[in-house]
């Protein structure tokens, strides 16, 4: 009995990305195989907030879809970002999007993804034109002449015409076939549990990103779930961990119980779940994410925010433009590293600029004194907290925050 399969594309990974590439390739009429090697539904340790770039996509993908998410119980619905300084000051800004707002959606939202990641692969099983292969791990890749070949864990052999690696921060296939060596600076750890009873939250669900002065230009995170349960973290690079031998779940367990700013707002609160650790591969420079049959995707083509850790809008952003490079693929039966290197350009000329510009910013978070005097200065003035506001979701105002001078302009009161 042969166990090989046949298909035209092969998903590695059914997280975010592989889950939208599979469903915009079904909404293309092109059948796929998505392999995963867990059975769902499964945990991702996270924070588990969700940005209006998620809403978009699946939006662009079938609107019942989204409507089907906002209406789950699983979801909070959250309007906007806390930044908390070295110094504590709190700076309160609302997530603005005319279009979600529009519909009665709101701009972003906070899911377990165990609940989230289900949630899309129960849409995957309603998809005749994807076949869903749980409990597979893909243990090889080779090029042949005509196609690729995976081999399985499970003693399975695929055979496919293109490939999308889309299997999260781990996969070996980022360094091959894929070529991309992360430098511990642009990986970050990230820890997280949950917690029952936290207190303090802003009413509209805020997600807070706390800098701690020890953890720059890492920080503590908290962000409200639904029935008073929060997901609690903090994120640093590799190498900043390795060079001050930090315990990241020690500091931040000591935050929680020295930190006055946090200890109030944790005295009555029960951690529920233990505290795990996973990589976050940020983005740092363009490097190509494809090649001759096969494209990177999501944590895989290593594309997650370097400031605000996000990578779950990016995810369904590659997922959605890997499905369309491979329909142009199979269109033109092109599958040379030339024809898909329009993948790799799809996907900068969508996020490029953005991620460029919060590697500058992360230049400026890493210095207390400017991080602490702009903070303060942008919580008491509305017209400061509006333009940063608007820089969430406007490139061009977003542009000018990768300026010192701007910094410079807003300590000076200008
Ligand atoms: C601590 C932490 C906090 C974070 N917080 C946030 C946040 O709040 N907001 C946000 O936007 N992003 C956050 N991120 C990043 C976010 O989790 C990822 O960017 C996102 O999960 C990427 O989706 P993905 O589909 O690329 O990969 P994943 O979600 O990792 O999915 C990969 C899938 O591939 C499967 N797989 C792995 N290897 C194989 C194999 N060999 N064969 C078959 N299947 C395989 C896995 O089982 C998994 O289902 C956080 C990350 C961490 C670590």
């Amino acid at each position: 009995m042969t166990n090989t399969i046949h298909t035209d594309v092969c998903i590695v990974g059914a997280g975010p990305a592989g889950s939208f590439a599979s469903l915009f390739l079904d909404k293309a009429g092109i059948n796929c195989l998505l392999v995963d090697k867990a059975k769902f539904p499964r945990d991702k340790i996270c924070g588990d907030g969700i940005s209006g770039w998620v809403l978009g996509i699946l939006n662009l993908l079938d609107e019942d879809i989204l409507l089907r998410l906002s209406k789950q119980p699983f979801l909070l619905h959250s309007h906007g970002i806390r930044i908390v300084s070295p110094n504590f000051s709190e700076l309160d800004l609302p997530f603005i999007d005319e279009n979600m707002f529009k519909k009665g959606l709101p701009p972003g939202f906070i899911a377990r993804r165990i609940d989230f990641d289900q949630f899309m692969i129960d849409e995957v099983k309603k998809r005749a034109g994807v076949k869903l292969l749980e409990n597979c791990e893909v243990s090889g890749y080779s090029l042949l002449k005509d196609g690729t070949e995976l081999s399985t864990g499970d003693g399975k052999t695929i055979h496919a015409k293109l490939v999308i690696f889309a299997n999260g921060a781990g996969s070996k296939f980022m360094k091959d076939p894929g070529g991309i060596h992360k430098d511990p600076k642009f990986t970050m750890t990230g820890i997280k549990t949950y917690f029952n009873g936290v207190t303090g939250f802003h009413e509209q669900n805020y997600v807070e990103l706390i800098f701690l002065k020890k953890l720059l230009p890492g920080y503590f995170w908290i962000f409200p779930l639904p029935g008073g349960m929060a997901n609690v973290g903090v994120g640093l690079d590799q190498f900043r961990i390795r060079k001050k031998k930090i315990n990241l779940k020690t500091m931040m367990l000591q935050a929680i119980e020295t930190e006055p700013y946090l200890k109030e707002r944790f005295k009555n609160a029960e951690q529920v779940t233990k505290v795990e650790a996973y990589g976050l591969p940020l983005w740092d420079k363009k490097r190509p994410i494809s090649g001759h049959r096969f494209m990177l995707a999501g944590d895989t083509a290593s594309l997650i925010d370097p400031v605000t850790g996000e990578g779950m809008g990016h995810a369904a952003i590659t997922g959605m433009l890997a499905a369309r490079q491979a329909v142009r693929s199979l269109n033109t039966q092109d599958f040379s590293a030339t024809f898909m290197k329009q993948y790799d350009e799809s996907v900068y000329d969508m996020i490029g600029k953005e991620l460029a510009i919060s590697s500058k910013i992360l230049n400026f978070i890493k210095y207390p004194w400017l991080f602490n005097g702009v903070i303060n200065k942008a919580a008491k003035s509305k017209t400061l907290q509006e333009k940063l506001s608007l820089a969430m979701t406007d490139l061009e105002v977003r542009k000018k925050l990768r300026k010192p001078s701007l910094y410079l302009k807003i300590l000076m009161g200008r």
